[in-house]
């Protein structure tokens, strides 16, 4: 019987930051870029008002300014890490900011390049809706793969249309898995973004998802938890009926992950466990725990647990 290397790995799951270091013999930092676009899900193209979690400010760092062209983002994103300690890591430029692919292909290829002059840029990674991309695009990004690391990373959030209707994704769960599979099958690095937690979702629907997504062939995965933020539809859903929300606190969202990670396919890389948003956009739940902090207590508790990713991964279980 094949043996995991991850259960002889220290960190006992694929860590998305190895796997870059490996890749690129260096360390490698992700910048983020504000493009300026906009999301087809608040403008009417795929949908009104957006998904009912997202307020968009809370997941662009202060230094990153629309106002500033792409050079101008690059260079500041990459003399605020140089300054800080590694003069001669690389980086990828992460369009983050809304929906990243939604505009003309002209523009697009543009906005991309305009991040790859610069010489310290290996590659970028551009976050997107499953429903903002088609073959044209996906031809473009297998063709900068052959010259650059190029990782497309799709919001799928959940993997269950219920739970997506009442999100207001705009998109259902097959959309998301047709866009994985096209963009993979080009060659293309491919990630993918869940929300562990989602109101109505019960503990086992969540970890349906590791065996869900485990099929697909993606690259990378990140997690995060449920967070409720202030002036979002959600929220006020949670004011109105909080009884279909479950707010973990942080030991309970470590048990879960755990789960979740034993079932997950060892080839997918996981590049995060949570997010945090600024303070002041918090509601709830308010953990004051930097990633790293939380990074350590999920490696411990594989630990104590004896486990793995992969541990009770079936290939071919949805
Ligand atoms: S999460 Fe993304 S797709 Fe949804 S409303 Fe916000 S920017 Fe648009």
């Amino acid at each position: 019987m094949k043996v995991n290397p991850l259960a002889l790995n220290p960190e006992r799951y694929l860590n998305y930051n190895d796997v870059l270091r490996r890749k690129f013999s260096n360390r490698v930092q992700k910048i983020s870029i504000n493009a300026g676009f906009t999301c087809p899900n608040r403008d009417g193209s795929k949908g009104w008002g957006g998904c009912t979690y997202c307020n968009n400010q809370s997941f662009s760092p202060d230094y990153c300014r629309p106002t500033k062209n792409i050079r101008q983002q690059v260079e500041e994103g990459i003399g605020f890490f140089n300054k800080a300690k590694y003069e001669n890591q690389l980086y990828l430029a992460y369009f983050q900011s809304y929906t990243n692919t939604y505009d003309s292909i002209e523009k697009l290829r543009r906005l991309y390049e305009e991040a790859l002059a610069h010489p310290k840029v290996a590659g970028i990674i551009v976050g997107t809706r499953p429903d903002c991309v088609n073959d044209e695009l996906l031809d473009y990004f297998a063709e900068l793969s052959g010259r650059y690391y190029v990782m497309i990373e799709y919001g799928v959030e959940s993997t269950n249309d219920d739970t997506l209707r009442f999100i207001n994704r705009g998109h259902d769960y097959a959309c998301a898995e047709t866009a994985i599979r096209n963009t993979a099958q080009r060659g293309i690095y491919t990630g993918a973004h869940l929300i562990l937690g989602l109101p109505g979702e019960s503990r086992e629907l969540i970890l349906s998802h590791a065996d869900t997504i485990s099929q697909l062939p993606l690259s990378a995965i990140k997690l995060h938890q449920l967070q409720l933020i202030k002036g979002t539809q959600m929220l006020r859903q949670y004011e109105e009926n909080p009884g279909i929300f479950k707010l973990y606190t942080v030991d309970e969202y470590v048990d879960l992950l755990i789960d979740f990670i034993e079932r997950m396919n060892p080839s997918i890389a996981i590049e995060r466990f949570v997010s945090q948003s600024p303070a002041a956009l918090l509601f709830a739940p308010d953990w004051k725990l930097k990633n790293f902090e939380f990074v350590d207590k999920v490696k411990k508790e594989l630990q104590a647990r004896n486990t793995y990713q992969g541990a009770r991964y079936i290939s071919g279980r949805q």
